[in-house]
């Protein structure tokens, strides 16, 4: 390719005296290239040399075939240019005309003319160059811009996505599917301590490990060794206890994807100024970073950390809000929620839901004669026992002083009433160590049962539950009694009577 300082003008079988005027209209960083009729090269030699004009006498022009014409009149970016002869047939003139090219005197050259349509054709040919380089830089911007805007619309999505949830599991699940849309991630795990957070402390204490469902037991061991070692690596935090949540984790089967088999990226993230954890990006194939890449992920991952930080804190007040300071376990309002909730779902699907009431027996006394704080050692080790007692579905609750809840979904009062008088024993069963010496206790429960034959309102489920203490109490306390009434409306006396034929 020539180069670009020089500009290139051809002609083609010009006249000698015509060719001579244009040698001379050329001059420094302006050349011409002439071919006489007979050496015309083929087109491509003419198009290598990219030529801003071209010279044609109409003699030549009409002795071409008409293969070789559409090649000339084809030469993109190439001005051409009729040198006319002097005697010129209405026909020809005509066909001049209707190419619509600048034309010439010649024979010899009118020197005037050949100079300005020279003149034109540089500024045109400047005018060409100016709007490709527009074009150019027009079509990098545009790449750019969209370069941009992609990344703009990653981060504005990945943020929305993170402010949208206060739940973390769910905050990494969409993390994942967000992240797709830069890297090719097929998992994204995580090892956070929100515990340690605000402490400076470099045990971490207990970490909550989030690993995909779809794991296969092998992969579940081998991605929680790698994520201790990297919270380890990566952040210099010792984790000593940690548990599992699980994440939803992507649909396509991923059970045997363990560290070893994927590129894996172990990544701090901080809620703050503290490491708050690390997460794993896992790919099944290679991916590497472009620069702006990697100021990309930063960024999602500084957003990733302030979100999941503001889930654990907003999960830890909720869990406060929710639990009862003296025993741990769920408090009243949180029980009485929770109950409309379970009935909701009792009402959608079968099977039966039974809640039980518990209450400790002549628990004045204990409070009379040995004081408050043995009181209060007793609510707490009748909270534990309770928790021992009952099954991982059941849910317990402080309903109220020395009143405790249970509820037991997809359970029916036969299996209620079992679960209820396996719970009486352990409570008779506990000495709590007081200065005193140790503190027994016992409790009266009542049960209340919901079937789909005839699905309870809480307030209804409660006071059937209330009464079957009640009678419980009455009955000499450290007992069992469920309301086995299945009937609606006012409660016969009956309905108890049933249940102690049943217990008895
Ligand atoms: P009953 O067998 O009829 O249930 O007799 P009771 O003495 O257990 O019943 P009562 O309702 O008269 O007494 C409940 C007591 O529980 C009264 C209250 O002082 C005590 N109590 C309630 N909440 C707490 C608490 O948080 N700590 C302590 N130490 N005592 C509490
Ligand atoms: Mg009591
Ligand atoms: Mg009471």
């Amino acid at each position: 390719m020539r180069k670009q300082t020089t500009d290139v003008m051809i002609g083609l079988g010009l006249e000698r005296g015509d060719r001579d005027v244009l040698q001379q209209l050329a001059g420094p960083g302006l050349e011409l290239l002439h071919w006489p009729f007979s050496k015309i090269p083929a087109i491509e030699s003419l198009e290598r040399e990219e030529p801003f004009l071209l010279w044609l006498p109409y003699s030549a022009w009409a002795r071409l075939d008409k293969r070789r014409r559409s090649e000339v009149a084809g030469l993109a970016g190439t001005e051409k240019a009729l040198i006319l002869g002097p005697e010129l047939g209405n026909a020809e003139l005509r066909e001049i005309l209707a190419l619509g090219w600048p034309t010439v005197q010649g024979s010899p050259l009118d020197r005037t003319a050949a100079s300005r349509v020279l003149d034109r054709a540089l500024e045109q040919r400047n005018l060409y160059a100016d709007i490709l380089t527009m074009t150019e830089d027009i079509l990098l911007e545009r790449e750019l811009l969209e370069r941009k805007n992609a990344h703009l619309d990653f981060l504005n999505r990945f943020l929305g996505h993170a402010a949208q949830s206060r739940c973390p599991a769910d905050i990494l699940d969409l993390a994942r599917e967000d992240l797709g849309m830069i890297l090719p991630t097929t998992l994204v795990h995580g090892i956070f301590w929100p515990d340690a957070m605000g402490m400076g402390a470099r045990d971490a204490g207990d970490a909550e490990l989030f690993l995909s469902r779809g794991l296969g037991p092998g992969a579940r061991v081998r991605w929680t060794e790698a994520l201790l070692r990297a919270a380890g690596r990566v952040t210099g935090t010792v984790v000593t206890r940690h548990r599992i949540t699980q994440l939803q984790g992507p649909d396509e089967p991923h059970a045997d994807l363990s560290p070893e088999d994927g590129r894996v990226v172990f990544l701090p993230v901080s809620g703050g100024s503290e490491p708050l954890g690390c997460v794993a990006l896992v790919s099944r194939t290679d991916f590497s970073f472009a620069r702006d890449r990697v100021d990309l992920l930063r960024s999602a991952l500084n957003h990733l950390g302030l979100a999941l930080h503001n889930a654990f804190l907003f999960r830890a007040l909720k869990r406060r809000a929710d639990t009862d300071g003296l025993t741990g376990l769920y408090n009243r309002a949180h029980f009485d929620q929770r109950l409309c909730e379970e009935l909701d779902r009792h009402r959608r699907l079968t099977g039966d839901l039974t809640i039980m009431m518990m209450d400790l027996d002549h628990f004045k006394t204990i409070n009379d004669t040995r004081g408050h704080l043995v009181g209060d050692q007793v609510l707490r080790e009748v909270g534990r026992v309770i928790l021992d007692t009952v099954r991982s579905t059941d849910y317990a609750a402080r309903y109220g002083g020395e009143e405790f809840a249970v509820l037991l979904p997809h359970t029916g009062s036969r299996q209620g009433l079992t679960l209820a008088e396996r719970l009486r024993e352990a409570v008779a069963d506990l000495r709590v160590g007081t200065e005193f010496g140790p503190q027994s206790v016992t409790a009266s429960i009542g049960l209340a049962t919901s079937t789909p034959s005839l699905p309870l309102e809480a307030a209804a489920l409660l006071d059937r539950a209330d009464r079957a203490l009640y009678r419980a109490k009455d009955a000499g306390r450290n007992q069992v009694r469920a309301c086995l009434w299945n009937g609606g409306g006012e409660l016969p006396a009956r309905a108890f009577d049933q249940g102690d034929r049943l217990h008895a």
